[in-house]
């Protein structure tokens, strides 16, 4: 190890569809060590037996026996105030499932558990670009959209945790567009890399334009493919992002009054894009937004690094929660 390390340490865990990752974390946000496991196992206590027994070696590996103030887990669904995961349709197991308890009887350490947006929030308040904040929101733009808000220093959790789905708040510009979640309208429907599939689809019908999106079959076609293709100058791929842009930029003047963040954040795959989507996002909210807020809220993408972004926002939950 090159740099000095900082007690007290925690276990950050990123619970994925097919992969758990987790690793052990200092104070400061340093990766001691990290390993994974499958997360496919035929029952959930067989996947908390493999987890608690792959950290417990982790652990004395590393010579840390003692020194582990607690274990934060970042999953689909997972609620914070119950410790529960609660109908999860991205695993493999039936909900609820009693994750919090079943990881504290095996290991006896304090185990907290949040959904994946929470934890990217207090992960970049932690580590990251939102470092020294009291209010501000993430948006994690992946496979779908959500939010972790922090306001005066504290999450948002709501009465029974589920404070924060700003992915299904729904909009005019997506009217059209049918959400998984049975509506139509909703944030996600635009600004995930579902989203963003769609859009390109709508855009290559009605755009004669050359393009090289044109090539990519479209079950294929993935929000890279499309970052790429703007960045070497594709006319539609550029319009693509400027329309999400936008939209999140609208989006945000809305978020904006309920709050009064002094940034937002995006995180996630589709965050990727940097500047493509953040100077449309800036020009719509300056547009969209009560004059209040004009000016007053900063357009930030994560600050934390791509591979470990997750295991670090879970690892901070123990000490933030
Ligand atoms: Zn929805």
């Amino acid at each position: 190890m090159s740099y000095q390390l900082y007690p007290p340490f925690t276990i950050g865990v990123d619970l994925g569809g097919t992969n758990t990752a987790f690793a052990i974390v200092d104070s400061v946000g340093h990766i001691v060590a990290k390993d994974s496991i499958p997360t496919v196992t035929p029952t959930v206590s067989e996947w908390v037996d493999h987890l608690a027994t792959a950290i417990s070696q982790l652990i004395t590996e590393n010579r840390l026996e003692g020194k582990i103030e607690g274990i934060g887990i970042g999953a689909p669904c997972a609620n914070a105030i119950t410790g529960c995961i609660e109908a999860a349709t991205d695993l493999p197991w039936p909900s609820p499932i009693p994750l919090a308890n079943m990881m504290e009887a095996r290991l006896n350490l304090k185990t907290v558990i949040t959904n994946d947006a929470n934890a990217a929030a207090i992960g970049e308040m932690t580590y990251g670009a939102a470092a020294g904040m009291k209010n501000f929101i993430v948006l994690t733009l992946g496979t779908g959209v959500g939010s972790g808000i922090v306001c005066d220093g504290h999450l948002l959790s709501g009465t029974r945790g589920f404070a924060g789905e700003l992915g299904h708040v729904t909009f005019p510009f997506a009217s059209d567009r049918p959400c998984a979640c049975g509506r139509k309208g909703c944030l996600q429907t635009v600004a995930s890399a579902k989203g963003i599939r769609a859009t390109t689809i709508r855009f290559l019908a009605e755009m004669d334009d050359p393009s090289e999106l044109r090539d990519i079959p479209e079950e294929t076609r993935t929000p890279k493919d499309v970052q790429d293709a703007a960045m070497r100058g594709d006319r539609i791929a550029q319009r693509i992002y400027h329309f999400t842009g936008r939209c999140l930029g609208k989006a945000a003047a809305e978020f904006a009054a309920m709050t009064d963040p002094e940034a937002i954040i995006l995180f996630g795959g589709v965050s990727k894009a940097g500047n493509l989507l953040l100077e449309p996002m800036r020009e719509a909210f300056a547009e969209a937004s009560l004059h209040l807020y004009r000016d007053r809220v900063r357009f930030l993408t994560s600050a934390l690094s791509d591979a470990d972004a997750a295991i670090l926002g879970a690892a901070s939950l123990p000490v933030r929660l």
